[in-house]
């Protein structure tokens, strides 16, 4: 028998806390926001490298060619395989944005038309520069971009010896894309913002919830005492038996094949039939002082207050029964068809000296035996059985 294979703690419902990184860049960890960015930079390579190799307009040396496209492909590279968590600090982006500004701008310049419609590239590289970490950079990387361009626009005007009006017009509506990405983007961000305060305030009252459970010492999910009220109270019953000098009885329950139960039918059935199971229990000791709590995972305690051997382990082939009577289906159990326990029963006058742990230890050792005989049965300590297989 495998014991404590999966000691879930009494406040199991905490979640982890959602990343609460307002930035946007933050979320190119996020595969789908990373996808996005892949693609917006092949896009920009495909173009750019497009026209250095099959534009006629691009009047440059191969050398110079093959060298810009290995700068393009080194970026595509950088995107591809940088580690997500690099990408967080967001300077990456801002530098891929300066980087495919310059090579566009460049390439724009050395195809000797300005004013062609390669200038398109730009508003690509505007979308790259949305994932920048702040509107500040945004903006700035904005600016630097429109700048690029009209410094081209400027050269060639030196050139052609005029400025016409349509390529006034491509820096204008660059300069109206970069407010209107920068509006959107502010909206996104914001969005982000909130939906991320949302969840850390959702997360923060499911951590208070579990804690005030603990503290009231209830189980979250079966409703019975949890552990920590267990250890409490079985101290308390434990001196009161000893002062007493009256027998303290301790039952220590476990799902048989459990671990299956989950594989066949899923986590969630298998809580479901936690508690189902808890319920049971928790009718079967009825007596005002018995305390039946779920010790971790799919093993549960029961203390029963002035209780001998013999009165314990009837309890618990009550318990046994009751559980197997609720015909909880189980395919993969090789004890049965259905769901059932195993207890192993131990009760003592606790002596001087001694402390609790010696019962529950005890208890343990004949729920071992249980296991071990068959399962679905009750053992007790240093007793012969009183529960058979059903
Ligand atoms: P055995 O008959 O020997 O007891 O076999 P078992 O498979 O029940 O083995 P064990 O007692 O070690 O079971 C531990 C399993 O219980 C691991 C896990 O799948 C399941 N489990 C523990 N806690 C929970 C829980 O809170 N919810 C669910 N669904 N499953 C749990
Ligand atoms: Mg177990
Ligand atoms: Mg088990």
């Amino acid at each position: 028998m495998e014991r404590g294979g999966y000691a879930m703690p009494d406040n199991a419902v905490v979640m982890e806390p959602a990343a609460t990184d307002s930035r946007l860049t933050a979320s190119l960890a996020d595969v789908r926001d990373r996808l996005q960015f892949i693609l917006l930079q092949t896009l920009v390579t495909i173009v750019l490298c497009y026209q250095l190799l099959f534009s006629a307009e691009t009047v440059v040396s191969t050398e110079v060619k093959e060298f810009i496209i290995l700068g393009l492909l080194l970026f595509m590279a950088g995107v591809m395989f940088l580690p997500a968590r690099l990408w967080e600090n967001g300077w990456p982006v801002v530098g891929l944005v300066l980087g495919d500004t310059a090579i566009t701008t460049v390439i724009i310049y050395l195809s000797g038309n300005a004013g062609s419609s390669l200038y398109l590239t730009y508003f690509l590289v505007m979308l790259i520069g949305a994932f920048a970490p702040s509107l500040k950079q945004m903006i700035g990387l904005s600016v630097i971009l429109c700048a690029a361009y009209g410094a081209v626009l400027y050269l060639d005007s030196l050139v052609t010896g005029s400025l016409s009006e349509g390529r006034l017009l491509g820096i204008t509506v660059l300069l109206i894309m970069a407010v209107f990405y920068g509006a959107t983007t502010e909206t996104v961000r914001r969005e982000r913002q909130k939906k991320d305060g949302l969840l850390e305030q959702i997360n923060t009252l499911k951590r208070i919830e579990a804690e005030l459970q603990t503290q009231s010492g209830q189980d979250w999910l079966t409703g019975l005492a949890n552990r920590r009220r267990f250890d409490e109270m079985f101290r308390q019953e434990w001196n009161r038996a000893r002062r007493d000098e009256t027998s303290l009885g301790v039952l220590m329950v476990d799902i048989d094949y459990f671990k299956p139960y989950n594989d066949t039918y899923g986590h969630q059935a298998g809580d479901t039939c936690l508690q189902q199971v808890a319920k049971a229990i928790g009718e079967v000791v009825s007596r005002p002082g018995d305390l039946p709590a779920r010790y971790g995972g799919e093993e549960f305690v029961v203390v029963l207050p002035k209780t001998d051997a013999t009165g314990a382990a009837i309890v618990a082939e009550k318990m046994r029964a009751t559980v197997h009577a609720l015909r909880i289906q189980h395919a993969s159990s090789q004890a049965s068809n259905r769901v059932t326990i195993s207890i192993g029963v131990a009760a003592l006058v606790p002596p001087e000296k001694s402390e609790p742990a010696v019962l529950v230890a005890a208890a343990d050792q004949a729920l071992y035996r249980a296991k071990r005989e068959g399962r679905n049965r009750v053992r007790s300590q240093g007793e012969e059985s009183v529960g058979k297989k059903g």
